[in-house]
């Protein structure tokens, strides 16, 4: 009695867990949609059963019977889902994830980092990218970083290390390794060379 009680005296509408939501949750089992929504205080979005976001942590997810309630509670429908309505298409998906790599390409990135910013599993994430873009996210990641390089290298006296750190990659060998790769030559190299055309052009 004192149970039920409680229970209805909750004010923001959410309702209880059980194992049977979090297993759909988990499982992103698409025959729970539109039964309920859930919803993750530490992203502050919410889902529908089916999205195929990383499981989230069991104590921080909220249920709710529908939209309404959970925008009520001052959640934002999740971008790739869209609990609210059509699902966001793959090629403004991919370009959110594009733009996201061009403003941190100097942070730490992987694909489980990507993942969980544009809310969508590793594996999804990487074979829908490949599929809009023709490459996959870790090498777009890399032709960012290595054409940053190459302006650093070109309009900078900056040390080899010092630019391989500030576009992200502070393993200076595996740098100049995978920019010998990309562009065929060595960053030392790479400067000489176009120093050398400047000279030319400035004779
Ligand atoms: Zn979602």
């Amino acid at each position: 009695m004192t149970n039920r009680i409680h229970d209805s005296l909750q004010d923001d509408h959410s309702e209880s867990m059980t194992d049977e939501k979090w297993q759909a949750i988990i499982d992103n089992d698409a025959t729970y949609n539109d039964q309920f929504f859930y919803a993750v205080k530490t992203t502050g979005i919410f889902c529908r059963p089916s999205c195929k976001s990383r499981a989230p942590k069991k104590e921080n997810v909220r249920i709710f019977q529908n939209t309404e309630q959970a925008l009520q509670a001052n959640f934002r429908p999740c971008k790739r889902c869209k609990p609210t309505g059509e699902r966001l298409p793959d090629s403004e998906w991919v370009a959110l994830i594009t733009e996201y790599i061009d403003k941190n390409y100097m942070e730490k990135l992987t694909l489980g980092t990507l993942a969980d910013t544009s809310h969508g599993s590793p594996y999804h994430m990487h074979r829908t990218f490949k599929k809009v873009k023709g490459i996959t996210p870790i090498e777009y990641i890399q032709q960012i970083r290595i054409n940053r390089a190459e302006k650093y290298l070109l309009h900078s006296d900056r040390t080899i290390a010092d630019i391989a750190m500030s576009v992200g990659m502070p393993n200076t060998p595996y740098f100049i390794t995978l920019f010998k790769k990309k562009t065929g030559h060595t960053p030392k190299e790479h400067r000489k060379l176009a120093n050398t055309v400047h000279k030319l052009e400035e004779m």
